[in-house]
């Protein structure tokens, strides 16, 4: 399983279609992306390869802003309404997610029992509680660390709001994911090699904090707002 997130001005698609392959090694059952093209999400989703997933998704040169996945099944079985990304219900929030939620059928419970899943998925209730949270906070920041204070288990987590197009949210529990620093735009993935071809400068993300990664910035947070300054490591190829 893997994940890939690109904020810039270049072929979004392709940067995550391309990391995706290389985290192929991983082993995954199914893959997708979702991506803001002119103000608009489109998601695209597949059972099988990655192959299948080029092949699905269509040109979209203008893409800004995306995140891709690749999914091993833990809570849901392998099928393409199960695979990443999901969306909220009124569509506005959604996310990828690497990692087991492991409290998630208590919060569906305790906080959204009226709520229809649209997947099988451990992950689903992330984007849902966010949309519940973003309603009472109003503020996309609040919401994303209150919802990811509720959160018990591990993740890998990128997450789009289509409201703002020029953030990513993303955090962080015992799941790898690292952020790529490039000049005028940001990456992450869950290994350098996915991303390597686009830079070698990366920040580490320490377990439970969460980052709002931007084009030109990268502002690493601990889960009670404070800021954390921390510096850049040069990623090496395996060889
Ligand atoms: N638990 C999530 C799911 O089953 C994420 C699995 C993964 O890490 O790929 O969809």
């Amino acid at each position: 399983c893997g994940i890939v997130g690109y904020i810039g001005a270049h072929d979004t698609k392709e940067i995550l279609l391309n990391g995706l392959e290389k985290l192929e090694y991983r082993g995954y059952d199914s893959a997708g992306m979702a991506v803001m093209n002119n103000q608009e999400l489109k998601r695209f989703k597949v059972k099988g390869r990655i192959a299948a997933l080029r092949e699905r998704v269509p040109d979209i040169r203008t893409a800004t802003m995306g995140i891709g996945h690749t999914r091993w099944a833990t809570h849901g079985m392998p099928s393409e309404e199960n695979a990443h990304p999901h969306t909220s219900a009124t569509g506005r929030f959604t996310i990828v997610h690497n990692g087991v939620i492991e409290n998630y059928l208590d919060l569906k419970n305790e906080y959204l029992p009226d709520t229809e899943l649209l997947s099988k998925t451990d992950t689903e209730i992330i984007v849902q509680l966010m949309e519940k949270n973003c309603d009472e906070t109003q503020s996309t920041v609040e919401a994303f660390r209150e919802t990811i204070r509720m959160l018990k288990g591990s993740y890998a987590i990128g997450l789009i709001d289509a409201e703002d197009e020029d953030t990513m949210f993303v955090a962080k529990n015992k799941s790898p994911l690292l952020i790529g620093l490039g000049d005028g735009f940001n990456v992450i993935a869950s290994d350098s090699m996915a991303t390597l071809k686009e830079t070698d400068q990366y920040l580490e993300i320490n377990d439970r904090e969460m980052v709002l990664v931007t084009r030109h910035a990268a502002e690493i947070q601990k889960l009670d707002g404070s800021i954390v300054e921390r510096e850049p490591f040069t990623a090496q190829m395996d060889v």
